[in-house]
C-alpha cells in the first residue's frame, strides 16, 4: 500500500505546473515573460499568464530581455 501511494506522488509531482510565462495581450508584443518586470509594466494592455507554447503560438517567440537577459 505504502509503496502505491509514493508512485502516485511521484507521478504527479512530475507534472509540475508547466512553466508559465507573462505575455502582453498588446497585439504588438513579441516577447514573454517570466516574472512581471519592466518591459511587462510597460504594458497598458491585459497581462495574460499562459504557458510558453501558448505564448508562442499567439507570436511571442522570443524571451523577454529583462527576465531572461542575466
Ligand atoms: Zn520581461
Amino acid at each position: 500500500m505504502k509503496l502505491i501511494l509514493l508512485l502516485m506522488l511521484l507521478a504527479s509531482a512530475g507534472k509540475s505546473q508547466a512553466d508559465k510565462v507573462y505575455v502582453c495581450k498588446s497585439g504588438t508584443s513579441y516577447a514573454y515573460h517570466n516574472r512581471l518586470c519592466q518591459g511587462l509594466r510597460k504594458c497598458t494592455h491585459r497581462i495574460d499568464t499562459v504557458t510558453i507554447r501558448e505564448a508562442m503560438a499567439t507570436g511571442h517567440k522570443k524571451p523577454c530581455g529583462y527576465c531572461y537577459g542575466r
